[in-house]
């Protein structure tokens, strides 16, 4: 039998496992000798109250043992003979459908241009400190994809719970904290998220999975509408009946690639803007009351949204106690993104702050055609780049500064690496989405107060929000109108952040396993 409380305890509490089971007994109205096992299955912080408290669901098991996960390894029913398929990009989309076929006893074939996650790390370094970036790569590029050196935030809007609760599973058995399964706002870390990468691919390669790294994808073959394979840089040949893209947000080549190949693809609206950094004491006192957190509070965050002119601008991606990072994949371009260590522990909160610009828009800005979203995200990220010294550091200014177009004189400190200057930021982007942002962060700053500050700096720019592309594909069969191509993922236009390209992974390869039974 099993007994579902809630419980409220104080943060210095929360490490009392003794004292929560005591408490949990007591609400259920049973004595704590009667409980074989207990486990909390969400855990979410309530801050509204004078006392902030952290909220527990607990259950306690009584005549029953709580069921631990299955292995995913016991569900793999591969051999020597299996079909192959190809898979293109092994971030989280590309892994979770490689380990989706090795359950479909498909054997995936995995090609990733980029470098295995410690070799990248490299790369990151020579990016922050000497302004190199590796077009292979980078923060976006390698394995693991752009979510490796991330916040490792593991939400999505999406309600599919089974799914969410097998990758979360997933990866607790490759190395991530149990805590994952509870936390109402699950986050790993990107110093651990490269050990759990490397044993996710571990396990792949162990049941049979193949991983080719610094294969870089450059052609494909297709005869009769039908996709037979690709070719990477090196001119080596790949064949399979079916091919997964995977190749994420970032894959400009690989989209100027399928337009002139014309292969179907579709402009898709994304939203762009900059990145914000307040000091972190600003949002706990925001949200805690606190400038100086209290024992087992963990660095507050926040979400944020408002209309302006009838278009949302909104938070994105926020990363408390957090590193702004620069995620450009080509020399020549600044991109900001955001990303903390598991402890969430600098002195600093970042989110992007970001509207979405749609297709119209960006047509009466001058680009036009299927590639015309790309281009211009492309020409505003070379526009940021304009220091004259070839560096990474990333044209900036003061919150209130940026609203009043007005150049600061100086910035506050920030957490990003290679540096910032002050820039006129609300002319290096377009009027339109300047004026909406400055408009939205007013009106944040009316509702919560502090948000809106000269203590805070706008950085440049967020711009891989999304895909600027969309890669068609059938809603039944997950294929596109080429045979034999499933795209796949966040750069397809099917996933917004590493657990809903997880799940769109997993689902892409069950619908290659169905197209090969046909
Ligand atoms: C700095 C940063 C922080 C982020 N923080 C979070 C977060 O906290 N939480 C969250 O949910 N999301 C976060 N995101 C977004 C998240 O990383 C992406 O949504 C997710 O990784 C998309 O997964 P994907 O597998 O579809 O594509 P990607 O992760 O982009 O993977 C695509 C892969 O394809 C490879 N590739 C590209 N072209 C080719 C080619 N031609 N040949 C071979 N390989 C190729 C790339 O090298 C890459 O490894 C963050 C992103 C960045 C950049």
């Amino acid at each position: 039998m099993k007994h579902e409380v809630e419980i409220a305890v104080k943060p210095k509490e929360i490490k009392d496992n003794d004292l929560i089971v005591r408490m949990a007994c007591d609400k259920a109205g049973i004595t704590i000798d009667t409980i074989d096992d207990w486990e909390i299955n969400k855990q979410s912080i309530d801050a509204r109250g004078r006392q902030i408290v952290y909220r527990l669901k607990i259950t306690l098991y009584i005549g029953e043992e709580r069921q631990l996960p299955v292995s995913i390894k016991e569900a793999f029913s591969v051999h020597a003979k299996s079909k192959t398929a190809l898979i293109i990009g092994a971030g989280p989309a590309g892994y979770f459908a490689a380990l989706q076929l090795l359950k479909q006893g498909i054997r995936p074939i995995l090609l990733e241009r980029g470098k295995d996650v410690q070799a990248r790390r490299r790369d990151l370094k020579a990016i922050q400190q000497d302004a190199r970036v590796n077009p292979h790569s980078n923060y976006c590029f390698g394995e693991g994809g752009a979510g490796t050196y991330s916040d490792g935030k593991l939400y999505t809007r999406s309600h599919k719970r089974g799914n969410i609760q097998e990758i979360l599973e997933i990866l607790v058995e490759h190395g991530a904290k149990t805590d994952i399964l509870k936390d109402a706002h699950p986050h790993i870390g990107s110093n651990k998220l490269p050990g759990i990468i490397a044993n996710l691919r571990k396990t792949i390669e162990e049941y049979g999975g193949e991983i080719h790294f610094d294969a870089f994808v450059t052609d494909f073959m297709i005869s009769n509408n039908n996709l037979e394979g690709v070719i990477d840089a090196q001119g080596k040949q790949y064949k399979a009946d079916a091919t997964i893209l995977a190749t994420g947000h970032s894959a400009r080549d690989i989209f100027r690639l399928l337009d002139e190949k014309q292969i179907e693809i579709e402009a898709k609206p994304f939203a762009i803007g900059v990145r914000i950094e307040h000091p972190q004491s600003e949002i706990d006192h925001i949200q805690y009351r606190q400038r100086q957190r209290e024992e087992n509070l963990p660095a507050s965050s926040y979400r944020v949204v408002t209309q302006v002119d009838d278009v949302g601008v909104f938070s994105f991606c926020m990363c408390p106690g957090g590193l702004i990072v620069p995620a450009a994949t080509a020399p020549g371009e600044i991109v900001v993104n955001g990303m903390s260590l598991s402890r969430r522990d600098s002195p600093y909160a970042n989110s992007g702050f970001v509207t979405a610009i749609d297709n119209s828009t960006i047509n009466q800005l001058g680009y036009r055609g299927k590639l015309a979203n790309l281009q211009f995200q492309e020409a505003v990220e070379q526009a940021m780049f304009q220091n004259g010294d070839g560096s990474q550091q990333a044209p900036a200014l003061r919150m209130t500064d940026f609203t009043q177009s007005r150049l600061s004189s100086d910035l506050n400190a920030s957490s990003y690496i290679p540096g910032l200057y002050p820039a006129p930021l609300y002319d290096i982007l377009p009027q339109v989405i300047s004026d909406r942002l400055s408009r939205g962060m007013e009106a944040i700053g009316r509702k919560m107060k502090g948000f809106y500050t000269r203590e805070a700096n706008v950085v440049g720019v967020e711009s891989r929000t999304s895909s600027p592309v969309r890669i068609p594909r059938d809603p039944q069969t997950l294929m596109h109108p080429l045979h034999g191509l499933f795209p796949c993922g966040e750069g397809a236009g099917y996933a917004g952040g590493i657990l809903s390209a997880a799940m769109d992974g997993q689902r892409v390869a069950d619908a290659v396993a169905v197209y090969y039974s046909a």
